[in-house]
């Protein structure tokens, strides 16, 4: 694998990995409310305005608004952006560390994701297998586009 490919892979898994870890926060959140996991919007929880794009991008918004709702004031919890950091390390560190098994890899991921949902919200059992499926199907879309990628880089 060249070095342009492995920098390309190496970008794209920490921004899934940001992302993953942004919408562990939510679904988590969700979950233990009963509220919806699949929302068109995200919403502030405390005062409910819809966030814009912007003051959704992991770590980056929360450290830009000081930790405070833009609209309302509220305090976000400092474990939301370390939660996002948490999980944009981990799968750097996984990537870096297999990305010569990309079956390995991918399944490292969603493992992580089923162990720390069910230590969060095991006793919701229903919205928690709600949540594991949705982030199954994240992984595998992003797990075959890796495969894709392989592939064709015949790494496979
Ligand atoms: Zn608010």
């Amino acid at each position: 694998m060249t070095t342009y490919y492995f920098s390309v892979l190496l970008i794209c898994t920490l921004v899934f990995g940001s992302i993953i870890g942004a919408y562990f926060t939510t679904a988590e959140y969700r979950i233990r409310f009963d509220k919806p996991l699949i929302t068109k919007d995200c919403y502030c929880p405390e005062c409910g305005h819809v966030l814009s794009g912007l003051h959704q991008i992991p770590v980056i918004s929360w450290i830009a608004l000081s930790g405070k709702c833009h609209y309302c004031g509220t305090k976000i919890p400092l474990r939301y952006p370390l939660i996002e950091f948490g999980f944009t390390c981990f799968y750097g560190i996984t990537f870096l560390l297999f990305f010569t098994h990309p079956l390995f890899l991918c399944g490292l991921w969603i493992a992580a994701v089923i162990v720390l949902l069910f230590f969060r919200c095991s006793s919701h059992l229903r919205g928690t297998l709600k949540g594991i499926m949705i982030f199954t199907g994240y992984h595998l879309i992003y797990s075959a586009v890796f495969l894709i990628i392989y592939a064709a880089l015949g790494l496979l």
